[in-house]
């Protein structure tokens, strides 16, 4: 169906789920599920050396036990390279991607930020070994409206977001970068709304930005809070964050629901998630979610936390 909402939650396979990557599990879900749209599970799993074998099912089996039923096939980014590799081919074929020779040190001789040294240098293919492939980008960043957070103005105290600079698509050690993947793989998945954490906001006027210059439309974004352990610091695998514990499904949905800013009713009020979830999906209403980029989580408590640090 022409123009209907598209959802996904796309987790990377690094780490189990836990309390931060539920949150945003259930925002995309609801902002799906009361639009009448699919909600589409991709794993992330793009950066191989950081993901752990195992990890995805556990993530789709913590999802399953908290009534998160996704749509369609769980795509994995591993097993999409060949169509990430012809869609570069076309953009060097084309000239609008192009072999980059710079190291790190060279880039931070040009004050951290790109300067687009060998856009013009027509490095051929056979000469590219140890090359980076970048992006000819023809746009500006912008400031776009978010559903959640509302106007958001690209960062310019970030040397990458204070212009559009030529992204990289694949990285010199032959990684296909995440700027680009989670883009194509948006595009090819039809996703048209894209819910995610906040730790992600200041890359998003980028991402639109490569959108536009491959000639696609950015989808709608919505930003929702991110648990924190202390300003700036995520919680995450790298900080013993909890995995979601599943016999405490029910809790947790209300937790979620009550860290996003919703005055929701006890756990005892309902018979499961699934019920839960179903009020969760009536009660949604994105302008009601708490406007902070993060909220921190109390350290002590075992819901967030695996151990003392
Ligand atoms: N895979 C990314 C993460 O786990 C999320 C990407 C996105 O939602 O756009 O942080
Ligand atoms: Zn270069």
């Amino acid at each position: 169906m022409h123009n209907h909402y598209v959802g996904r939650f796309a987790p990377s396979p690094s780490g189990k789920l836990h309390f931060g990557s539920l949150v945003t599990a259930v925002a995309s879900y609801l902002d799906a599920k009361s639009h009448n749209g699919k909600w589409l599970v991709r794993m992330e799993d793009i950066d191989e050396p950081r993901c752990i074998a195992g990890v995805d099912k556990d993530i789709l089996a913590a999802l399953e036990a908290h009534g998160l039923c996704w749509d369609d096939e769980v795509i994995y980014q591993s097993q999409q390279h060949a169509r990430y590799q012809a869609v570069l081919d076309d953009l060097i074929e084309q000239h609008r991607a192009y072999f980059c020779t710079c190291t790190r040190r060279q880039i931070k001789a040009m004050d951290g930020m790109y300067n687009g040294h060998c856009r013009d240098k027509h490095i051929a293919p056979c000469d590219a070994v140890n090359c980076a492939v970048r992006l000819k980008m023809d746009d500006q960043l912008e400031a776009f409206i978010d559903v959640i957070m509302d106007n958001v103005e690209p960062d310019t105290s970030l040397p990458h977001t204070a212009r559009a600079e030529d992204v990289v698509l694949k990285r010199r050690d032959g990684l296909f970068s995440y700027n680009l993947v989670v883009i194509l793989d948006d595009v090819f998945q039809q996703v048209n709304h894209v819910i995610r954490g906040c730790d992600l906001i200041d890359v998003t006027p980028l991402q639109r930005a490569v959108y536009q210059t491959l000639g696609f439309t950015p989808p709608t974004y919505g930003h929702v809070p991110v648990a924190a352990v202390a300003p700036g610091r995520k919680l995450s695998k790298q900080n013993r964050a909890a995995p979601i514990d599943n016999t405490t499904a029910l809790d947790n949905i209300v937790r979620v629901m009550n860290f996003l800013g919703f005055a929701f009713p006890n756990a005892s009020e309902f018979d499961g998630v699934d019920s839960a979830l179903n009020h969760a999906i009536s009660m949604w209403d994105r302008k009601k979610v708490v406007k902070t980029a993060e909220i921190i989580v109390p350290q002590h408590e075992s819901t967030y936390y695996s151990g003392p640090l």
